[in-house]
């Protein structure tokens, strides 16, 4: 495994790995370990800006789809791959950032890296996310991430600032007239145990702009953003340290995922916004279903072939749920942001049932 960046610990966000994501943690070891060290989400509850409970869903996760649905730290999943990967005496290389591969007959494949280095194999497989060097390779020409035009901001905040809420094991999530906050639990130490995250109209502002700012300043437009909106999420704000501030990017449909002897998964294959909580999930899903197709030892373009069929539909399915849902979180007018929240407050229950299929899917079973 080739990596761009340093081997690090402690970067990045919050995120949630659903009950179809548990169960690849599961078949490797690893989902109790981040059940201990993340928070499992008892339901996904959901308030307009003033406060008023618009529908909870995603219940009793565990006992419906065999796995509960877990908060964690990104950087913490990380550590606990990565630490597992070494212990199966994976060859793991940092600071390697791909720049092209050469594919010639006859020969190995051959990948070649910023510092002048290369790796040759019998294929490559580019997990390399949504700005995806390989998939310049597999498809030259091919789509690009474009912005969404929403923007994301993002955090953790101590365990302490919710302790005396009612928030539970609730991730709770509140629609604006413009935009949308979330936070929860996810994690047992003291100074990150509260994830949060607000998502924006960037307003033609790009993420850049916003970087360049100081965290003052970062936190006063938060601040400004979210100012009337109910308690406790200009506690959260308030307390907020180490924001990060996140495109929210998205690429159209490739019109393949994979060129001879180089295949694309996760991002770099079905990049996926955000707003379903599901990419990193479907990530792992595919590296699961991959070495599972690889073991039956087929000829390779077969297999990817064969990878591509099965995972396609299910991938674009979700793609297309998080593009409707971040529709949800963009700027109305007060009488949109009202008909919204009713809308949502009787049909919430039915949609929910409707999102079953996805985290009903067990990888090991596929
Ligand atoms: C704000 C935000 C919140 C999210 N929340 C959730 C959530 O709650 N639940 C969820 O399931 N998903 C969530 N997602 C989506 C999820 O993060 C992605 O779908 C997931 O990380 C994709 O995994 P991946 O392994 O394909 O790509 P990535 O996680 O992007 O990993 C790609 C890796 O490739 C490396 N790389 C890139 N280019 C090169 C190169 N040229 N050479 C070598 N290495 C390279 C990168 O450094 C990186 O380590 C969220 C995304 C965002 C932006």
């Amino acid at each position: 495994m080739y990596e761009a960046w340093p081997y690090a610990k402690g970067i990045g966000g919050g995120l949630q790995i659903a009950p179809n994501g548990m169960h690849v943690l599961a078949e490797l070891g690893l989902a109790d370990e981040m059940i201990r060290r993340g928070s499992i989400a008892e339901s996904f509850d959901f308030y307009s800006q003033s406060g008023r409970r618009l529908g909870s869903i995603n219940r009793n996760m565990k006992a419906r789809f065999g796995q509960p649905a877990v908060n964690m730290c990104r950087a913490a999943l990380n550590e606990v791959l990565v630490d597992k990967a070494w212990c199966a005496n994976a060859a793991l290389h940092f600071e390697k950032r791909l720049a092209h591969i050469e594919d010639r007959a006859d020969q190995p494949i051959v990948a070649h890296f910023t510092d002048g280095s290369s790796a040759e194999g019998d294929f490559l497989i580019g997990a390399d996310g949504v700005h995806s060097a390989v998939r310049a390779h597999v498809i030259p020409d091919g789509p690009k991430p474009f912005d969404t035009g929403l923007i994301g901001f993002g955090g953790f905040v101590p365990r302490s600032l919710l302790e005396n809420t009612p928030v539970g094991q609730r991730v709770e999530t509140t629609f604006g007239q413009s935009g949308f906050f979330g936070y929860g639990f996810c994690s047992s130490n003291p100074a990150d145990g509260v994830m949060w995250w607000s998502t924006q109209p960037a307003h033609g502002v790009a993420a850049a702009d916003f970087r360049a700012m100081s965290q003052d300043q970062l936190r006063q437009h938060l601040r400004d953003f979210h100012a009337g909106w109910h308690d406790p999420v200009p506690q959260i704000v308030d307390a907020a340290e180490n924001i990060v501030v996140t495109d929210t990017l998205d690429v159209a449909t490739l019109p393949t995922w994979s060129r001879k002897r180089t295949l694309l998964i996760g991002d770099a294959a079905h990049a996926t916004s955000p707003h379903a909580g599901q990419g990193a999930s479907l990530a792992l899903e595919d590296a699961m279903r991959l070495g599972r197709l690889m073991r039956d030892g087929q000829e390779l373009g077969l297999t990817f072939q064969n990878f591509e069929h099965e995972r396609r539909p299910r991938a674009e399915k979700i793609v297309a749920v998080a593009r409707r849902n971040g529709n949800s979180k963009r700027e109305f007018s007060a009488t949109g942001a009202w008909i919204r929240d009713h809308m949502l407050k009787l049909l919430l229950p039915v949609s929910a049932r409707g999102m079953d299929w996805m985290y009903a899917y067990d990888p090991r079973a596929a």
